[in-house]
């Protein structure tokens, strides 16, 4: 089978592997789609993972063979799975906080991943998609969850002006479940055009310019001078951490679920006299999981326009070499 490896820093390759065998509560999925994350394109870069493995991690596709004890599966079934593998069993499985779980494995990091034509996945890590038509967006359910278990670590006051800073793949998410929990007032904060227009077109109340405009002056504009109740900071840098933790109201709160290879230099005095919470959103749960694809299954909800590109594996080379500036989420179409 044709899989993406990561061989070393910058160096990814398309190679053959042999097709895995399920063994016992696995199953085996024909990859449709898989998605680029951020996270692949890191690991790209660093080449921080075991070389000759598997990235991706969010797919979607058919089941094409079932292991011993699995119950509930045919073959042909439309599924999506989630990419954390958590044990069940430790004290966060236990109080639902599986995205914590002691024994953690995670597709395309820890276990083979799903950038390929098969990808195993435990039974009970599956959800099921109610038919072919789905199979494109529900690639899409990963990054939704995350953007759903954003939300959740927040505290949402609908009339309340609520900022998104960096409108990557992420950040759209977040404005889309935002909306969908009938938030009013979302403003985005990112210096690419083209993700500026696609946020205008899921919602964003006003998009800005970073490197036009002033962010700090258009927060006290665009609040009376009161500050953003909740901040979202999804560019994941130390500047903007820092930044989204100052253009919070008394008694704000900042959600960050990016990622921050560099560590962050705060104003605590000025956070501890304005009571800023601060909250990090780390993956998402089993339960926030199906969820995302219920939203976008049953619940229609449209993230097509998240979707900048549709390529072939043997085009990912070249993609990951240059990722094109602007673009949100690119699928990989394994056929
Ligand atoms: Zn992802
Ligand atoms: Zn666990």
């Amino acid at each position: 089978m044709k899989a993406i490896v990561i061989e070393g820093p910058r160096s990814l390759a398309l190679v053959d592997k042999p097709v895995p065998v399920p063994g016992p509560g696995e199953v085996l999925v024909r990859v449709k789609y898989c998605g680029i994350c951020g996270s692949d394109l890191h690991a790209y870069e660093t080449g921080f993972l075991q070389p000759g493995l598997t990235i991706g991690h969010e797919f979607s596709g058919t089941i094409a063979a079932l292991g011993k004890k699995v119950d509930g599966w045919q073959e042909g079934d439309y599924v999506t799975g989630n990419n954390i593998i958590a044990c069940g069993r430790c004290r966060y499985c236990l109080r639902g906080e599986d995205n914590l779980c002691l024994e953690m494995r995670r597709l395309g990091i820890t276990d083979q991943g799903s950038m390929a034509e098969y990808v195993m996945v435990p039974a009970k890590d599956l959800v099921r998609l109610p038919d072919q038509s789905s199979l494109a967006t529900a690639a899409l359910a990963e990054p939704l969850s995350v953007g759903i278990h954003a939300v959740n670590r927040a505290v949402l006051d609908h009339e309340q002006p609520v900022l998104i800073i960096g409108a990557g793949t992420i950040g759209l998410v977040i404005l889309a479940v935002l909306k969908h929990r009938g938030a009013t007032s979302v403003y985005v904060a990112e210096p690419n055009q083209f993700r500026r227009g696609t946020a205008s077109k899921m919602g964003a109340e006003k998009v800005i310019d970073p490197r036009e405009v002033n962010l700090d002056r258009e927060v006290e504009n665009l609040t009376e001078n009161r500050g953003m109740s909740l901040v979202f900071d999804c560019a994941g840098h130390a500047e903007t951490i820092a930044q989204a933790c100052s253009l919070g109201a008394a008694g704000s709160m900042v959600v960050v679920p990016s990622i921050c290879y560099q560590p962050v230099t705060l104003n605590f005095l000025s956070l501890v006299t304005r009571e800023v919470k601060i909250n990090t959103a780390f993956g998402k749960t089993g339960r926030e999981f199906r969820e995302a694809v219920d939203m976008i299954t049953v619940g229609r909800m449209d993230l097509s326009p998240l979707v900048t590109g549709v390529i072939d594996p043997e085009e990912a080379e070249d993609y990951f070499q240059q990722p094109k500036s602007g673009s949100i989420k690119t699928l990989v179409f394994f056929g």
